[in-house]
């Protein structure tokens, strides 16, 4: 069905940071749309994080909308409740709730007839031309695979599900994981409850930093100055996102041996005892695995209450955890704080492209995208933050929209008529995905370490290239890498 001389309609998938900034969008250019969210409200990974000390080691002036620039961040990293604020003040100002369907979940999207048919758990139905997928990647809470687990006897929970029922204050609690989440976490337990065994399976590199608040005056000057805040997100954008987070990436840039030297030195000299030092000292290059910055672990690991814990968990039992030295660490509260399955985007959704692909066997061996956005056989359906998208130590709000400027692109030539859908060749999905992978092997995320970034061949799945690359492919589409499919 032909688009010219209609409104188009889009499906947005996700009510999270990406599907709002979407719903913006595309209500700022008179489009018809719905989002649909499985859950209750906005927020995606900030309303299902909502661990004790989480926020963003992105700074919140580069972490927010450009067209949203909020004076009032109460630190440089804000925490999550904050950011969570954030996006459901965004939400309330631009009137897209009544655009929003809550609470049920997109089970299926079929192409027919020229159209995306969209079908959710409750067994609503309706019919759109474009589906954006605003799925998030840190999704899927992944458990560890660990003899036992369920047997545990006191209250277990994955830190992105955080249980805010049990009490924690002078309680036992055990740690699994030292990622970006279980270093905040530590952080924000050391000194509440009565002890914290944290298990580390491998040591991090850890960017210290200090916790820089934003004082009235200075929140006050960002308000009655807009351009002032301009200035300051345009130079985080240069500084973070071609400086530190592109170079960090390349394996010869340098960088990584600078941060490397910079966290040794952090090392020896916030961490008194040597033994602990040791045991916190990684023995992979800096950056391979994503880097992990903290304003308080390096105190929290040291606090009294706190014991880091070295040796492999041999198995769960019901008092607590069994270490490969025999010894049981009794807990009343077992944290998983192990990641996430990062290789199921919008799945488990049944999606169905032309001819009656099945994304599922598309992406049978392992999801990839074409510019990080689309594939091959499914026509006007794109992904924002979906994979091979910059992730890292990028602000993924950058990327969603600067993902989401190139298909209104995109939307515009369907409705034209230049283009009858918008869908990528076979040819310009394996070209690119072939040069994405070679680049992948050179960065430093390949230099020997085990971390989420990596796929099922142990190669880096996220964009290799410079941020400047990524700009500019999103600066304007080639239409020859799309196909004019039959609709
Ligand atoms: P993660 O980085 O995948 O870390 C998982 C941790 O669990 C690792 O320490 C891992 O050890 C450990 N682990 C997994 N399975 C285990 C097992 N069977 N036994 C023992 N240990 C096990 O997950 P995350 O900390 O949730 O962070 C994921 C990503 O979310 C981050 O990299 C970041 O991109 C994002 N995040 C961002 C922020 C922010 O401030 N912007 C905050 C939180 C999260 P190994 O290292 O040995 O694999």
């Amino acid at each position: 069905m032909t688009q010219e001389g209609r409104v188009p309609r889009f499906a947005v998938l996700g009510a999270g940071m990406s599907g709002i900034l979407a719903a913006v969008k595309l209500r700022e250019a008179g489009l018809d749309f719905t989002v649909f969210e499985k859950a209750e409200k906005v927020g995606g990974t900030w309303r299902e994080n909502t661990y004790p000390g989480i926020a963003c080691d992105v700074p919140s002036h580069l972490y927010s909308y450009s067209f949203e620039l909020n004076p009032d961040w109460s630190y440089y990293c804000s925490p999550g409740a904050e950011i969570q604020d954030y996006f459901e003040g965004v939400t309330d100002r631009y009137g897209l709730e009544r655009k929003m369907r809550f609470g049920d979940a997109v089970t299926r999207c079929e192409w027919r007839d020229g159209m995306w048919d969209v079908g959710t758990a409750s067994g609503y139905r309706d019919r759109f031309d474009w589906v954006i997928a605003a799925t998030g990647i840190l999704h899927h809470p992944k458990l560890p695979d660990i003899e036992g687990l369920e047997s545990f006897g006191g209250s277990m929970f994955h830190s992105a599900r955080w249980d805010h029922s049990v009490p924690l204050d002078g309680r036992r609690v055990g740690l699994v994981g030292t990622g970006s989440s279980g270093v905040q976490i530590t952080g924000a337990l050391a000194h509440r409850v009565a002890r914290l065994s944290v298990f580390q399976r491998t040591a991090q590199w850890v960017v210290h930093t200090d916790q820089v608040e934003y004082s009235e005056e200075q929140r006050g000057a960002f308000r009655s100055d807009a351009e002032r805040l301009e200035r300051i997100r345009a130079k985080m954008e240069v500084d973070f996102h071609d400086g530190f987070a592109t170079q960090v990436l390349d394996a010869d840039s340098g960088l990584s041996e600078g941060i490397e030297a910079q966290c040794t030195k952090d090392l020896e000299t916030k961490i008194a005892d040597p033994e602990l030092r040791e045991k916190l000292r990684p023995d992979y290059r800096a950056a391979c695995k994503r880097l992990v910055v903290s304003h308080n672990f390096y105190d929290a690991i040291q606090h009294p209450n706190t014991e880091l814990i070295t040796e492999s968990i041999e198995r769960v039992e019901p008092e607590g955890v069994r270490t490969a030295d025999g010894r049981l660490h009794e807990l009343d509260v077992l944290v998983l704080a192990t990641g996430f399955h990062v290789d199921r985007f919008m799945r488990p959704m049944r999606i169905v492209g032309r001819d009656g692909v099945l994304l599922d066997e598309v992406w049978e061996k392992r999801p990839s995208a074409y510019l990080a956005l689309a594939v091959s056989g499914f026509p006007n359906f794109f992904m924002l933050n979906g994979p091979n998208s910059p992730v890292g130590n990028f602000s993924l709000i950058e990327t969603a929209e600067r993902q989401f400027a190139y298909v209104m692109q995109l939307v515009e030539r369907v409705r034209r008529g230049e283009l009858s859908v918008a869908e990528p060749t076979a040819e310009a999905a394996q070209r690119f995905e072939e040069e994405r992978t070679e680049a992948a092997k050179k960065t430093v995320w390949a230099t020997g370490c085990r971390s989420w970034y990596l796929d099922d061949r142990g190669i880096p799945f996220a964009w290799p290239f410079p941020f400047s690359r990524f700009r500019e492919e999103m600066s304007a589409p080639r239409l020859e890498d799309y196909r004019g499919a039959d609709a």
